[in-house]
């Protein structure tokens, strides 16, 4: 696989181009926004990691510009420990994961194992809660007919709530779902995405159930 390697700080990104490299994939790197922009917008690339503060141009507005023009390659943002409005920030802005600095190279490339994965899935179902529809092929939800427009994480989250709609879901069994991996979860992050999602949805979709967690009902349905 061929790997985009975006980072300034030149020990962390010759460890990082080293151990993607030891795993076998063909490794680019750029040092600054407007290189990785250039590169990611014009070369092919099955994944890239992605440093948010680099010079010249920032990496949220790098990986806006990319998602803006088409380009829909894979990509992990590596950011600050403990700044959950940057995660937020970066996952609005396109990112399909996070991880915090600092962080072992053994999870970075379990991560990014993860997206490569993730990229070559080819699922196919349409799921079904009330006058919801989620189909999983064309990453499609409509609302009585009406196509709804989510985010890639909202997306993703709904199709976690409707694969086992009626049972209670933790923060915690969402958040590994949504980044993979069960360290660096951040329930800060699942609760604002909970919210916006609910704004989407007919209201009353989305139960909290106090000290456990959400669980996705039909509205409409008669109570028992
Ligand atoms: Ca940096």
């Amino acid at each position: 696989m061929r790997i985009l390697v975006v980072e300034d700080e030149p020990t962390l990104s010759a460890q990082l181009v080293q151990a993607i490299a030891d795993a076998g994939h063909t490794v680019e790197r750029a040092h600054d926004g407007r290189e990785a922009h250039y590169l990611g917008e014009v070369e092919e690339f099955d994944a890239v990691v992605l440093d948010l503060g680099l010079p010249v141009l920032d990496g949220l507005t790098v990986l806006r510009r990319w998602r803006a023009a088409g380009r829909n390659m894979p990509v992990l943002i590596l950011t600050a420990r403990s700044a959950w409005q940057e995660k937020v920030a970066g996952i609005d802005a396109g990112a399909d994961d996070y991880l915090a600095k600092p962080f072992h190279m053994e999870e970075l490339l379990a991560r990014l194992r993860a997206l490569l994965r993730r990229g070559g899935e080819h699922a196919s179902a349409e799921w079904q809660c009330g006058s919801i529809t989620l189909d999983t092929r064309q990453a499609r939800v409509l609302v009585a007919g009406q196509a709804l427009s989510l985010t890639s994480h909202e997306f993703k989250l709904l199709a976690q709530l409707m694969q086992r709609k009626g049972q209670v879901l933790s923060r915690t069994e969402l958040s590994e779902h949504l980044y993979a991996f069960d360290s660096d979860r951040d329930s800060n992050t699942i609760e604002v995405f909970v919210g916006r999602l609910r704004k989407k949805l007919p209201s009353g979709s989305i139960e909290t159930v106090r000290g456990l967690g959400y669980r996705l009902v039909d509205p409409g349905a008669v109570a028992p």
